[in-house]
C-alpha cells in the first residue's frame, strides 16, 4: 500500500495483529500510545516510573488524581477508555535494559523509544539493529523535537548520526525542561512513522524530521550513513550487548 492510501478517517485495525513496543510512558510515550490506540495493535508498555505532577503538562495519558501512581497502569486505564481491548495492552514492569532487550525487541514487529536518557536510546538502536527490528527515536528537549527512524536491515542507524554519548549531556530532560506541545507533535509523528511503515510501503529508513519552536522551522533531512559508525559501518564494534556500555548518567528527553 502507497502511503497516499492510508486511511484519512481512522486508523482502527490498520495495524491489526502486529505488535509495538512503546519504550517510555512519559511525555513521547502518552502521544504514541493516544495517537495508536485504535490502530488494532497489540501495545507493549515498558517503564517502571511514577507518574510525577511536573510532568502533567506534557503526558497527556495521565490526570492530576493519577500523581503517585504507577505509569503502567495509569497508560492502561486511559487506553481503555479509548477503547482499547485491555488484551491489546501488555505491560513490562521494568526500563528497557541490557539483559531484557533483545528479548523485548524481538517480541515484536516495531519498536517506539520515547525514553528520556541516551543510554537507552543507544540501547534502543543497538538491540533493534541486532534483532533486525524497525524502530522511532523520539526526542524533545527545550524547544526542539526530533524523530528519526531506522528500518532493519537498511542504513543509517541511530548511531550513524549520534556514534556515542554527546559530550556535556548531562542534563536530562526534567532539568532542562521541554515546551509540551513539541513533546505531543514528537509523539504523533513518531505514531504516523509506525503506521507508514508497517502499513504502507514507503521507504523511509534514515528519515529525520525536526521542528524548532524558537525558529518556526520544520526540516526534513535523510541521514547519512557513516561508513565508521560502531553499529552499522564497515568494521562494526558491536555485535552484542555489553551492560557497560549502557551506563552513562546523560539524558536526552
Ligand atoms: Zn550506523
Amino acid at each position: 500500500m502507497n502511503h497516499t492510501q492510508l486511511p484519512l478517517r481512522s486508523s482502527r485495525n490498520t495495524l491489526e495483529g502486529r505488535r509495538l513496543l512503546v519504550i517510555g510512558a512519559g511525555g513521547l510515550g502518552c502521544a504514541v500510545l493516544a495517537a495508536l490506540a485504535d490502530s488494532g495493535a497489540v501495545l507493549v508498555l515498558a517503564d517502571d516510573d511514577r507518574v510525577d505532577l511536573s510532568n502533567l503538562h506534557r503526558q497527556i495519558l495521565y490526570r492530576q488524581d493519577s500523581v503517585g501512581r504507577d505509569k503502567l497502569d495509569e497508560a492502561k486505564r486511559a487506553l481503555v477508555s479509548l477503547g482499547v481491548e485491555e488484551q491489546r495492552i501488555e505491560l513490562v514492569r521494568s526500563r528497557f535494559l541490557p539483559d531484557n532487550a533483545r528479548s523485548l525487541a524481538a517480541s515484536v514487529d516495531l519498536v517506539l523509544e520515547g525514553a528520556d536518557n541516551y543510554a537507552t536510546k543507544f540501547l534502543t538502536a543497538d538491540a533493534c539493529y541486532l534483532e533486525r527490528r524497525p524502530v522511532v527515536h523520539g526526542a524533545a528537549v527545550r524547544f526542539v523535537s526530533t524523530v528519526l527512524f531506522s528500518a532493519p536491515g537498511a542504513r543509517p542507524c541511530y548511531r550513524c548520526l549520534f556514534e556515542d554519548v554527546p559530550p556535556g549531556a548531562q542534563q536530562n530532560c526534567a532539568e532542562a525542561g521541554v515546551l509540551g506541545p513539541l513533546v505531543g507533535f514528537a509523539g504523533a509523528l513518531m505514531a504516523d512513522f509506525a503506521l507508514r511503515a508497517l502499513a504502507s510501503d514507503e521507504p523511509l529508513a534514515g528519515k529525520l524530521v525536526s521542528y524548532s519552536a524558537l525558529e518556526d522551522e520544520l526540516r526534513e533531512i535523510t541521514v547519512s550513513e557513516n561508513p565508521a559508525c560502531p553499529l552499522c559501518g564497515k568494521n562494526p564494534q558491536i555485535s552484542r550487548i555489553e551492560e557497560t556500555r549502557y551506563t552513562a548518567p546523560s539524558c536526552a528527553a
